[in-house]
């Protein structure tokens, strides 16, 4: 999995790979059509007419078939189905280019550095959707992306910008917590939610800010698994009980002592995790909808809900206290951090398996 690679180094990648040769490497016939000019037939999309164009002098091909074009990264992205980083990182060792994989660690480092000069924004209150509830202060993250991730107040992102504010989060404080927003590559126009543990980043989700259709909402590193790591996780286990929800947006909805699990397929990886991390009493507040069968799941050889099976899960782990919420209305980012409060006050305690499956009777 590539997290980071330096600036520097992508323009190598980039300087030392011919496209050309990584069209005809990767079995698209191209055929000379003048100088500098190559045409093939499209490999994205099915045609028996070349529409596929090639620049060798800019390095940029373009299809005016399906409209799919670019520079090599860009070729790999689409070809292989990566993201920016693994396209470099594909195609650097394709080229016996050795890339610097400090740098990620780097950043970190001087990030931590920097986080004791920001004392005083470790105050920022939290927000709360609809008017100021949710009043918990954050102790937040602080963490260093490629500088083509920036902090989301950058004004060269306004839609992000926008996004987040519209949904109640203060850009300034989505920062903090280590959210970025990208410039460029696959990951442009995306907010990037990253989740830590002892202080490394071990995984994150790009979302999509801009109500893109035909793209992922949310898109993650390669090889790495959602189901590996909770969102929050260090920052919640300090406090008394632990929140579980379904989603970033959720979680940071419903205060600090809440952490996502990405899905309702609570995993048992997951659950380890929040036992090493010293939580004891947890409270599950999955979206509404995890308490009824869906199709996909189904399909996925669940025999029961999805909060069936985490609640069983959580309940065999032998936490001292397992409660849950059933939700109405909508997830916890609908509902605001006030409304999660009463819920999270009503939840039922639940102690063994018997008492889980009446739930679902
Ligand atoms: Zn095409």
């Amino acid at each position: 999995m590539t997290l980071y690679i330096s600036d520097a180094d992508i323009e190598l990648v980039r300087h030392s790979v011919d496209l050309l040769q990584v069209l005809q490497g990767r079995g698209v016939q191209c055929k000379s059509n003048g100088k500098y000019r190559y045409k093939a037939c499209c490999p994205f999309h099915g045609e028996k007419t070349p529409s596929f164009m090639v620049d060798t002098a800019k390095q940029k091909f373009y299809c005016f078939g399906c409209g799919v074009g670019g520079d090599v990264f860009r070729f790999i992205e689409q070809y292989e189905g990566v993201g920016f980083l693994e396209a470099v990182a594909d195609l650097a060792e394709e080229n016996n280019i050795s890339l610097e994989d400090e740098g990620f660690e780097k950043y970190v480092l001087l990030s931590l550095t920097r986080k004791a000069r920001q004392e005083e924004e470790s105050k920022m209150v939290f927000p709360g959707k609809g008017g100021g509830d949710g009043d918990s202060n954050l102790v937040a993250h602080e963490v260093g992306w490629p500088d083509y991730c920036v902090p989301i107040w950058d004004e060269r992102i306004p839609s992000i910008n926008k996004y987040a504010e519209a949904r109640g989060f203060p850009p300034k404080l989505l920062s903090y917590l280590g959210v970025a927003g990208c410039l460029r590559g696959t990951y442009a126009g995306r907010l990037i939610l990253p989740v830590f543990r002892d202080g490394k980043l071990v995984f994150w989700q790009a979302r999509d800010a801009l109500g893109r259709e035909n793209v992922g909402k949310y898109l993650s590193p390669r090889g790495a698994s959602s189901g590996n790591c909770v969102f929050n996780l260090e920052r919640s286990a300090t406090y008394d009980e632990t929140i579980i929800c379904e989603g970033w947006f959720s979680a940071l909805r419903t205060g600090p002592d809440a952490v996502a699990t990405f899905t309702c397929n609570l995993t048992e990886t997951q659950v380890q995790l929040m036992k090493l991390a010293g939580v004891t009493r947890v409270c599950l507040c999955y979206d509404p909808d995890a308490w009824a069968l869906k199709p996909h799941q189904l399909d996925r050889g669940f025999k029961e809900p999805p909060m069936q099976r985490a609640l069983t899960r959580l309940v065999k782990s032998g936490f001292e206290s397992v409660r849950v919420a059933r939700l109405a209305g909508g997830d916890p980012d609908d509902l605001g951090g006030s409304t999660m409060r009463e819920f999270i006050g009503d939840a039922k305690q639940v102690s063994s398996e018997i008492e889980v499956a009446t739930l679902f009777l």
